[in-house]
């Protein structure tokens, strides 16, 4: 199997284990490696991929010098990334005029050093 270099940084390795999914309830947990399930308690968790289209369920931008590494402003969202499972995460636009509630979101690379932290997220564009 060969590498692409167009691939995100982290993405193709990493989003397959991004969720943990709960044998006992079928909550799903993030990140993956946490230790039991948020709902039940159980600890009989599979690492999964992202089940569903993740979706902007908020954004906002901020101007302040916040994120370090980052330049202000930062478009920073909450991306619903499985049902019930809300995390907040950077959007990779210039400025939030591009973004509307509820529309589908895309993963795409991000620090490879911090995978489970370094979500970051883009509109979904119709493809072709
Ligand atoms: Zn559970």
């Amino acid at each position: 199997m060969t590498t692409s270099s167009l691939m995100p940084a982290w993405g193709v390795d990493h989003l397959p284990t991004l969720l943990a999914h709960c044998r006992q309830c079928g909550t799903y947990t993030f990140p993956s490696n946490a230790w039991s399930c948020r709902a039940c308690g159980a600890d009989t968790l599979d690492k999964v991929p992202m089940p569903q289209t993740p979706v902007l369920r908020n954004f906002i931008t901020l101007h302040g010098d916040v994120v370090p590494g980052l330049t202000p402003p930062v478009v920073v969202g909450e991306v619903e990334i499985a049902p019930g499972v809300v995390e907040e995460a950077l959007i990779a636009v210039d400025d939030e005029s591009r973004l509307t509630l509820d529309m589908p979101m895309e993963a795409i690379g991000a620090d490879p050093a911090d995978t489970q932290r370094g979500l970051r997220f883009r509109p979904l564009e119709a493809q072709g």
